[in-house]
């Protein structure tokens, strides 16, 4: 028989070890049947703790569990001075009653998760979504600045056109290019989804036409699936007519539901349990990000490194005063020999870079330079006095960073702590009827429409890699929101 040896010194048999690593887990796990009967408890107890918190459960006829809304009250406010694009996903749960986890979140200017509602459905369908997105309508209202980006699961596409009608939807990227992938014929199919990725981040509308056309000619299979299921708006930057910044895919939810990876497994409390825990965690960490750097830092470590980085070469880029008044600017690209008009005032660029990502393109920045070295001679207008910060979008400014993490976020105390009124502890829940295990244990979600599978046997031996950049046309590599990588979400 195997021993092992705890820290403690004693022997114990490893089937003694393993028993007791399974009792800690199902206290961990808590019991499921418990869960439903305490949840209303529960929600009392996290709206008490965290105010302004919003949380709903839906039953069926028979007063059985069917769905679970949660917005943090913390996360809401927060969302107040944050860029308005949402990203939706959702996840399979393990904890033998099916369902799915899902998740709004928003990314923080310096490219954190900002979770900002999750819920449990019995499933991705239009009723389930629906409903979703009725609550999250009760705390993020619909407007035409409200941008949601998702992968391009039907039921999810109707549900946010009913409920969200002012708003506008892209689809994620990335997972699309999984789609182009296989739909691409005779070729190396990982170049044609980087291809088709740096399709859909082209700024301006001459390029992507430009880029499309050799597509066409290049993957005419991939063209043809493009052109027949998609809707170009829904995936190419200079068509999608809302703003989404640098934010492209919904892949970053996908990263957080990895967070959740185990957690998926638990009961229905411990599973809120350690998503309010860990969103609290993330805000506590940020929080100290946003208000550690020095004063005179105001924009995100993201910009700052980004603009820092241009800097030397904007230093060295050739700029024409236009108009003073109107600080408007004639800048040569020493890289492309062309001409780019920048407005100071307007925030905008023709190369459409400073316009989409609300931050200074190099143009921009060796336009500003220029503004700053010139003195104000006769007939500049004075009054005008533009700091480095404003350069950019005010979502990008550290002060507004740190006003989204303001709020701590609370964890439900002890259950002996509660104190709940008895019309709530009366409430009954009836738990969901449980699922029965059919054939080995499924552990990861299925993949959305033409999601690759990862492999889990059989893994290829790693391609040499050939270099394709002869294969590329038009790559930008100097945006922070380019990818690295043809076959990776960034
Ligand atoms: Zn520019």
């Amino acid at each position: 028989m195997d021993l092992i040896k705890l820290k403690l010194g004693v022997s114990v048999s490893y089937s003694t070890a393993l028993r007791g690593k399974n009792l800690a887990m199902r206290e961990l796990r808590g019991n499921s049947e418990d869960s439903y009967k305490m949840l209303y408890s529960y929600l009392h107890m996290l709206e008490q703790v965290n105010s302004g918190t919003t949380t709903k459960v839906e039953l069926d006829e028979a007063g059985k569990f069917k769905y679970l809304f949660i917005a943090l009250g913390a996360c809401i406010e927060g969302f107040k001075v944050m860029r308005k694009v949402i990203l939706v996903d959702a996840t399979f749960l393990k904890n033998g009653y099916g369902g799915v986890l899902v998740f709004a979140k928003a990314q923080d200017p310096n490219r954190h998760h900002y979770p900002l509602a999750f819920g449990v459905l019995d499933g991705e369908n239009n009723a389930s979504w629906t409903w979703f997105f009725e609550m999250l309508k009760t705390v993020i209202p619909d407007s035409s600045e409200i941008v949601f980006m998702s992968d391009r699961n039907q039921s999810l596409i109707t549900a946010v056109a009913n409920v969200y009608p002012q708003s506008h939807h892209g689809h994620c990227i990335w997972h699309l290019a999984q789609n182009v992938r296989n739909h691409a014929c005779n070729t190396i199919k990982a170049v044609v989804a980087w291809r088709f990725m740096e399709l859909a981040r082209y700024y301006t509308l001459h390029e992507f036409e430009s880029a499309y056309a050799s597509f066409k000619v290049r993957y005419p299979s991939a063209f043809k699936y493009l052109e027949e299921n998609t809707k170009r708006e829904t995936w190419a930057r200079v068509y999608f007519p809302g703003c989404r910044y640098n934010l492209d895919t919904s892949n970053s939810v996908e990263s957080m539901n990895s967070a959740f990876r185990d957690a998926r497994r638990y009961a229905l409390i411990p599973l809120l349990d350690t998503i309010i825990k860990k969103i609290s965690d993330w805000f506590n960490e940020h929080r100290k990000d946003a208000v550690s750097g020095s004063i005179d830092t105001k924009l995100v470590p993201l910009v700052e490194i980004h603009l820092h980085n241009l800097w030397g070469k904007a230093e060295k880029t050739p700029v024409r005063e236009l108009n003073s008044y109107d600080l408007e600017y004639e800048v040569t690209d020493t890289d492309d020999g062309k001409v780019y008009l920048v407005n100071l005032i307007a925030k905008t660029c023709s190369c459409k870079v400073y316009d989409y990502e609300k931050y200074p393109c190099l143009h921009g920045l060796a336009a500003y330079l220029y503004f700053l070295e010139v003195p104000a001679v006769h007939g500049r207008r004075r009054e005008v006095n533009i700091e480095y910060h404003q350069l950019s979008s005010q979502y990008y400014w550290t002060e507004l960073w740190a006003m989204a993490y303001y709020r701590t976020i609370y964890s439900v105390p002890d259950k002996s702590e509660w104190n709940v009124p008895d019309h709530i502890k009366l409430l009954q829940i009836i738990p969901p009827k449980k699922l029965t295990r059919k054939g080995r244990k499924k552990v990861n979600r299925n993949p959305s429409v033409g999601e690759r599978r990862k492999r889990t046997q059989n893994v290829r031996r790693p391609r040499t890699n050939f270099g394709f950049s002869w294969l590329l046309f038009g790559m930008r590599t100097n945006n922070p929101s380019e990818p690295n990588n043809p076959s990776e979400p960034n």
